[in-house]
């Protein structure tokens, strides 16, 4: 893919710090519910595949949000490290760890019918819903 760029990022104290050495710069934001109540807003992350590289590994708590994906944070500021599916072994790590800003485009949005009302972005960007996300998933899966 020609979006995917090394990227290194570190969590606010500075405890954990991660390298990627194959990040997509594209960045998706999704609405659940989950992750809403997990951060606080709509979670947006850059998918970091599976090439990613943590120090200070015994500052990271994983917490399983759910059978197929595992949620990671530093245990002495907080900062969340990562969404990844299990399946797989695929990083999801929130864009403003990094700081490569300029280099990410926010170009896509999950689960966007489960976004309340009382926000919204400007931006243009590919949408999924929710049911659209499960199909999509469950094609790749069932993929011939
Ligand atoms: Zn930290
Ligand atoms: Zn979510």
């Amino acid at each position: 893919m020609d979006n995917r760029i090394e990227g290194k990022g570190r969590c606010l104290c500075g405890a954990v710090e991660i390298a990627a050495t194959t990040m997509n710069t594209q960045v998706g934001t999704c609405h659940c519910r989950m992750c809403r109540r997990w951060g606080g807003g709509p979670l947006m992350t850059v998918d970091c595949g599976t090439e990613v590289v943590f120090s200070g590994p015994q500052h990271i708590v994983r917490y399983d949000s759910s059978d197929w994906a595992q949620r990671g944070f530093c245990s002495r500021c907080g900062s969340h490290l990562f969404y990844l599916l299990k399946d797989g072994g695929r990083y999801f790590v929130p864009v403003g760890l990094f700081d490569e800003e300029d280099r990410f485009q926010f170009t896509h949005q999950i689960f966007i019918d489960r976004k309340p009302a009382f926000y919204s972005f400007a931006n243009v960007t590919d949408n999924m819903t929710e049911e659209e996300v499960f199909s999509h998933f469950a094609q790749k899966e069932g993929g011939s």
